[in-house]
């Protein structure tokens, strides 16, 4: 008999993280009302905990039976889904913990990329089905290094207005996704400059290239990865760095980019970073690379507003002051001294440099 799952496991085992702290406060209420009753008419085994303090899903993560589930729910915006891959990264057993447990996103943040991208909506219930009927699917995490540490991150780095807009709009939460928007007014009303020192290991800086990459993917379903882990990753930890640490000398080979008049500085691992906001429309969950993008501040500001709205469209590639490229590392080294926002999957770290590389497919997520 043909069932209505597919390929997709059964009766999947989930363990639910509920951020009460995510967007406007509500993610709990969603939770109930909307996801519940779906897991439970599926058949699903739910363990449900309220996150108690920031920092908390990377504490449950570390210490988890990692084969007592099929998958991690983080019901929150992209920040608990960024804890958890934090938590496994301490694990002796790492790489196994990222290809055994399954991270998806039951939406209950501001952002909330993940279920934008691997869903393609941010409603609940839509979202509980396609937990549900999810495949589990690769998604390539990059390591981030800055003096003495090393982070995963799965969706975004950013630097300048962005972060800004991301970080330094906390007291606008009751705003919801809007006060991104709000705050990257603000910024460029004030036509903020962030100088830098960006170097790259490049795969491409050609628009066409770019352009011709996001026509193949949207044509594309992401390849598929069997249910369990490969053997080689078992008991490794960490996959080993192919570029060193931020604290190494630059490797030869990459390019090197000095700019006293940078405005955005974006790097992305999928499309969307919230809704309508297709801001790396080449880039793929798992094609290895990070996206990123560039925009000087030298533009005027009718412009830069003009460039908000292509973002809707599907990207920049018709701005010739926007660049952009895929990359297989960098690094970032902020220059003028002064303390300011760099931020990780929507979360603040240290104003120092930092590198970044990628690790095709070390994650695990369920897609459509
Ligand atoms: P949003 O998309 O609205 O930013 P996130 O899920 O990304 O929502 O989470 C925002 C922040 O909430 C993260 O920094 C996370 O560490 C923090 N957090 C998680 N649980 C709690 C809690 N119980 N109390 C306070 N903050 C929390
Ligand atoms: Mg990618």
């Amino acid at each position: 008999l043909k069932s209505a799952y597919g390929q997709a496991q059964r009766n999947k085992r989930l363990r639910v993280l509920i951020n009460p702290h995510g967007g406007k406060g509500y993610a709990k209420d969603l939770y109930n009302e909307y996801a519940a009753p779906m897991f439970e008419a599926a058949g699903c085994k739910v363990d449900v905990e309220v996150t108690k303090y920031s920092g908390h899903a990377t504490d449950i993560a570390e210490k988890m039976d990692i084969d007592a589930y099929d998958a991690i729910l983080c019901c929150s915006g992209d920040g608990l889904p960024y804890e958890v891959l934090n938590g496994f990264a301490k694990r002796a057993d790492a790489a196994e913990a990222l290809a055994k447990v399954a991270i998806a996103m039951v939406p209950g943040g501001s952002g909330n990329a993940m279920a934008w991208n691997l869903f393609g909506t941010n409603s609940v219930s839509l979202t509980a089905l396609n937990i549900i009927k999810g495949l589990r699917t690769p998604l390539d995490l990059v390591s981030l290094t800055q003096p003495g540490t090393r982070t995963l991150s799965f969706l975004s780095q950013s630097y300048g207005m962005i972060a800004e807009s991301d970080l330094g709009t906390e007291h606008l939460r009751w705003m919801g996704a809007a006060r991104f928007t709000f705050g990257f007014l603000t910024r460029l009303l004030r036509q903020v400059t962030y100088p830098c020192d960006i170097s790259f290991k490049l795969e491409t800086d050609s628009k066409q290239v770019m352009k011709e990459r996001y026509l193949e993917y949207k044509k594309q379903k992401p390849p598929l990865r069997p249910i369990g882990c490969s053997e080689e990753v078992i008991g490794q930890g960490l996959p080993a760095l192919k570029y060193g640490t931020v604290d190494d000398a630059v490797p030869s080979d990459w390019q090197t980019i000095s700019t006293d008049t940078l405005s955005n500085f974006y790097a992305g691992n999928m499309a969307i970073m919230s809704a309508d906001v297709n801001f790396f429309p080449a880039a793929a969950p798992n094609d290895g690379l990070i996206d990123v993008v560039m925009i000087d501040g030298a533009i005027g500001r009718m412009r830069a507003l003009s460039m908000m709205t292509a973002l809707e469209k599907g990207g920049f590639f018709d701005y010739p002051e926007v660049e952009v490229r895929k990359v297989h590392a960098y690094r970032l080294v902020p220059r003028g001294g002064k303390d300011g926002y760099i931020s990780v999957d929507g979360e603040r770290i240290p104003w120092q440099p930092f590198q970044v590389e990628v690790h095709p497919g070390l994650g695990t997520v369920l897609s459509k």
